[in-house]
């Protein structure tokens, strides 16, 4: 197997101060939740900017400097999102922080009901996206919130907007999406192209056992307050790095070893810093 791959979603678009305190919202928190998770053993960070009252941000300005500070103290994978959901904005909007060229951006490559809202990525918008991201050098995270977006993903890598080798998150438990099961996840990796890598995030009381799971199976994982804020049942997580020290135990006794940033690039095939 290669190297275990983990990624911190540190703040996402949709946790809340008052779900956890310790969330990180200014661009100053977010870049030292990223070093922490980065000093406990995370190769990428997933980030989303909020504004000062906490609410999603696109703003590029928000973005460039959550990595410059995050650039300052270390050498983790920067990971932006594109996210479609709720307050994301307008297309152009969406798309403002690739130019910040972040090594990695997400890719979604279809739409769904995601609770009481729309997760919007439109045919136009996701070529849009896929066009923009070859431009700025940006490898997509192709997240897959529900299984027939990996064929939508897959005619787009035949169209030319998805080459290298492919890199799919798998998120699951959503409201809406593809329930947190091990027969989901099995499913899931067996779906995608031989060869592709993949990385697993689950939401709420999932995210442990699918990180296990994407563990054993050789896999990559996904952990975060984006996903989760709890440590365990009714017990809040301190940090986010707390989070990764977990998985980074569980890790090393399975006998899986946790790779660095630099031996992520190499997995990924990202061009380096
Ligand atoms: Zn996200």
């Amino acid at each position: 197997m290669e190297k275990l791959i983990i990624t911190a979603a540190v703040t996402g678009g949709v946790t809340t101060v008052q779900q956890n305190p310790n969330l990180p919202i200014s661009p100053e928190q977010i870049a030292q939740s990223v070093y922490d998770c980065w000093n406990a053993g995370a190769s990428i960070a997933h980030i989303h900017a909020r504004e000062e009252d906490g609410t999603p941000s696109q703003k590029v300005e928000l973005y460039a400097e959550i990595a410059d500070l995050v650039r300052a103290r270390c050498d983790i994978i920067v990971n932006f999102t594109t996210t479609g959901w709720g307050q994301a904005g307008d297309e152009e909007s969406r798309l403002g922080p690739l130019a910040c060229k972040p090594e990695i951006g997400t890719f979604t490559p279809g739409s769904m009901n995601r609770k009481d809202s729309l997760m919007i990525n439109s045919p136009s918008f996701v070529r849009k996206l896929g066009r923009r991201m070859l431009e700025h050098g940006v490898k997509p995270e192709i997240e897959i919130f529900d299984f027939g977006m990996i064929d939508q993903a897959l005619k787009l890598a035949k169209e030319g907007l998805l080459t290298g080798r492919l890199l799919f998150q798998f998120v699951l438990g959503v409201e809406g999406g593809i329930p947190a099961t091990t027969k989901n996840l099995q499913h899931l990796s067996e779906s995608i192209p031989a060869g592709s890598a993949w990385s697993v995030a689950a939401v709420g009381r999932g995210q442990l056992p699918m990180n296990l799971m994407g563990i054993v199976m050789g896999g990559h994982i996904r952990t975060g307050f984006e996903d989760n804020v709890y440590y365990k049942y009714r017990e809040l997580a301190k940090s986010n790095a707390q989070l990764v020290e977990r998985l980074v135990r569980y890790a090393e006794e399975l006998g899986r070893p946790v790779a660095k940033p630099s031996e992520a690039r190499a997995i990924l095939g990202l061009g380096g810093m």
